[in-house]
């Protein structure tokens, strides 16, 4: 047996090799997208906070509320004594704005994929899922034991013979796959996949982290179709548009009281804090009663890409492919020295080869911003 050490450091080695070690730096400031780390000022052009929602006066106002009468952690699970008034306030607020009849809160949108998932499916069911699926729900797959098959991205002809030749071999299937893929920022084609979820009776389950808040007038990227494809089982989370944190579904009554009593994530994990669920429904009220400019993460997005000649995007988040790690890395450094966050994706996030410089818009961003930003990746031949 090896020394545990030793296996940690040899892992370690091998990582580092391969440019694939992950080392996470401390902000010691955020407002909005300005950050302070090392002492130095950066514009961030790497998080998910599209709306800045998370440094908003009114959602911090209401979070300091909420602590002074509720205290500050969540005490237990909902089903012992964390249950609150609250919450409830918050699911029907998410069901209404999404029209569906029901939601459930989940501490994050990573326990609701690994906690809806194996509520569904287990061992004897088939679960058709994008290749480009968020870890969440590959994890979630996975736990679930059913039988796991990729089709190619977005692709409707593959899924369909996947769906041909093998469903009749299993007693449920189900389907996944992103409205937004967080890596690429395209949309999947929802409406043809819930045809075809329909024609084989399949079960259908779409993740809109990067829809919710931004697209369909702010209901997610179902609500971007029209007319509006009849998708089951809707995740998404609280922890980017809406600036927040913690994970939801939304789906029928009957379902969602199956699913309350079956994801375990939900049950044996503690209810989510009552400030951070006081600053999701002002964030969400915000959305809803158009007090703040959903598309203007997108036009800045545009903006950028008018300006490095990429084509017109579908949402804010815009990838720059450059295949190696190395270069991603660089392009990234490049970034930095500069004043600039654009953080390099890898494997295993994305597939190998195609590591990329991820690039997201936010409507914090001023125009010389987003300027400055396009001259240096052109003039460092970046793209
Ligand atoms: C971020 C993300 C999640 C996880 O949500 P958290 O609330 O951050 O745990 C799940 N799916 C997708 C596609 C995401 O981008």
């Amino acid at each position: 047996m090896r020394h545990l050490e030793t296996h940690a450091r040899k892992k370690l080695e091998g990582l580092k090799k391969l440019n694939l070690l992950r080392h996470p730096v401390p902000n010691e400031e955020r407002h909005h997208v300005s950050i302070k780390r090392n002492g130095k000022s950066y514009i961030d052009f790497s998080s998910n906070d599209y709306l800045a929602l998370s440094s908003n006066k009114q959602v911090i106002h209401a979070a300091q509320k909420a602590l002074k009468r509720y205290g500050n952690g969540g005490c237990s699970s909902r089903y012992i004594s964390g249950d609150t008034k609250q919450i409830r306030t918050l699911e029907q607020n998410i069901a209404d704005f999404k029209q569906t009849e029901d939601c459930i809160l989940f501490g994050s949108g990573y326990l609701a994929n690994i906690g809806i998932i194996p509520a569904l499916v287990r061992k004897t069911d088939l679960i058709l899922m994008d290749q480009l699926s968020h870890a969440s729900m590959i994890d979630g797959a996975r736990l679930s034991g059913a039988d796991i098959k990729f089709f190619h991205h977005n692709d409707i002809t593959h899924l369909t013979y996947l769906l041909k030749t093998m469903r009749s071999n299993f007693r449920n299937a189900l389907i996944l796959t992103e409205t937004v893929f967080s890596m690429d920022g395209d949309l999947a084609p929802l409406d043809h996949i819930a045809m075809i979820s329909k024609q084989y009776q399949a079960w259908l389950m779409t993740d809109d982290a990067h829809g919710f808040g931004l697209l369909g007038k702010g209901r997610g990227g179902v609500h971007a179709f029209s007319p509006i494809p009849d998708i089951p089982i809707q995740m998404g989370t609280l922890s980017k548009a809406i600036g927040a944190y913690g994970g939801y579904v939304c789906s029928s009554k009957i379902i969602c009281q199956f699913l309350r009593n079956k994801c375990r994530s939900a049950i044996y994990s503690t209810a989510l804090p009552p400030s951070i669920i006081a600053s999701a429904i002002t964030a969400l009220d915000l959305i809803r009663n158009n007090l703040v400019d959903i598309q203007k993460p997108i036009k800045n997005a545009d903006y950028f890409c008018q300006l490095t000649h990429l084509p017109s995007p579908q949402t804010p988040i815009i990838p720059i492919l450059l295949k190696t790690e190395e270069k991603a890395i660089n392009a990234q450094k490049i970034l930095e020295q500069e004043g600039f966050l654009g953080i390099a994706i890898r494997p295993p996030t994305v597939p190998k080869g195609t590591s990329r410089l991820r690039l997201t818009f936010s409507c914090a961003h001023q125009k010389t911003e987003i300027k400055t930003l396009a001259s240096l990746i052109l003039n460092q031949k970046i793209i």
